[in-house]
């Protein structure tokens, strides 16, 4: 709900009392008067913070499957000795974005470090893959000791999280979706589904360039019946592209929360996912960016001015909550201006611009980092003991 000359009372950083100025004033007294849109701070719930040194390097337009092996020899030439600054400077850019919590997924926990640093909140995704069983243990075996080898690690947990269905042995994968809720790539390119029910395809091949064993014909209709039975409400499918009727009526019966990457989308395979749809459907929703070797920025707002162009029938106000679903990465008091809590307050100054549509003037700013926001309060998460 937006609110014509409404104010926010603060306390430091906590909302003490959120209505229109004049009920606040004739409470808390004068206050300060700003020409902007008031908001909460934003929420990224996909991105991979550690690939940021990889921005621009890996070409798009030719499908998931050509991407992914153009990244691998991306990833494996770069200059380690940029990966850090890169995140540091990425880090900067989620800060100036308005985000409070991230779902970051890492393979190395090297975002870790830098995300606590600035004080973000939400969940790192500990991501492992194998395609063959034994490669499968040997990847969680090293990532539970990079885990229990960490530092008290401020308001961030860490979650361990299969990569995605055409990554990883059948039966891990489905000992990993029985476990806690994580995140998992899903249905991201039509070849996903060519490789559930072929065991070929693109993806076949792409395993057996890499070593991996062949698939299994047969192996389900589609990868999210292969996934959405075993997910509860906690988990996260990120990028859900490839998606017919059946599947969106098994997504929003699991109560997973889909978390849409556009732009990724856009770069990698020319296509996007079917909001109008999805929402239809009533499947919750959040929003990320995925990397920047993807993804032009890790701007939230960005990526739902995206969506507000490619989608033009969708209210601006259906797209903004995508945007506050902080309990989609476990900081649920992010994204709601509730009294009591810290959820962090931006302000998008107006700069003399006439808004009849507030939520519209959010999602309409120029690319690739959408509409410009200061923060007036930050987000102070609860901290986990470990
Ligand atoms: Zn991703």
């Amino acid at each position: 709900m937006a609110l014509r000359d409404g104010a926010v009372a603060l306390d430091g950083d906590d909302v003490v009392a959120v209505g229109p100025v004049a009920e606040l004033t004739a409470r808390f007294g004068a206050a300060e008067r700003l020409d902007a849109v008031l908001l909460p701070a934003l929420v990224n719930a996909h991105l991979h913070l550690e690939l940021s040194h990889l921005a621009g390097a890996v070409p798009g337009g030719a499908g998931l499957p050509a991407w992914i092996e153009a990244f691998v020899e991306a990833r494996r030439a770069a200059n380690a000795a940029q990966a850090a600054p890169a995140m540091a400077q990425a880090t900067s850019q989620l800060l100036a974005a308005g985000v409070a919590a991230v779902g970051d997924v890492s393979n190395t926990l090297d975002s870790l470090a830098p995300l606590t640093a600035a004080g973000l909140a939400g969940t790192v995704f500990h991501e492992v893959f194998g395609a063959a069983p034994e490669r499968l243990a040997a990847a969680r075996q090293a990532a539970r000791a990079r885990r229990d080898a960490l530092p008290a690690r401020g308001a961030l947990r860490v979650v361990e999280s299969p990569h995605a269905v055409y990554s990883t042995d059948p039966a891990g994968l489905l000992e990993l979706l029985s476990g806690p809720p994580a995140s998992l790539h899903l249905a991201e390119d039509p070849a996903e589904r060519a490789f559930v029910i072929t065991g070929e395809g693109p993806f076949g091949a792409l395993r057996a360039r890499m070593g991996g064993p062949v698939g299994q014909a047969g192996w389900a209709r589609s990868p999210v019946a292969l996934a959405a039975p075993h997910l509860t409400p906690g988990w996260l499918t990120v990028h859900l592209v490839d998606l017919d009727d059946a599947d969106l009526a098994a997504l929003a019966a699991c109560g997973a929360t889909a978390v849409l990457c556009p732009r990724s989308n856009l770069h990698v395979g020319g296509s996007r996912p079917p909001l109008p749809r999805l929402l239809a459907a009533g499947v919750p929703l959040a929003i990320g960016t995925d990397s920047l070797a993807s993804s032009p920025s890790l701007a939230p707002l960005a990526e739902l001015a995206a969506l507000h162009v490619a989608f033009p029938g969708v209210p601006a106000s259906a797209l903004l909550p995508l945007g506050w679903n902080g309990a989609a990465v476990g900081a649920p008091t992010v994204g709601r201006l509730a009294p009591g809590t810290s959820p962090g307050l931006l302000a998008a100054p107006l700069d003399g611009a006439r808004v009849s549509d507030p939520f519209r003037f959010l999602v309409s700013g120029p690319a690739p980092l959408g509409r410009r926001v200061e923060w007036l309060a930050r987000h102070r998460p609860v901290v986990h003991a470990s």
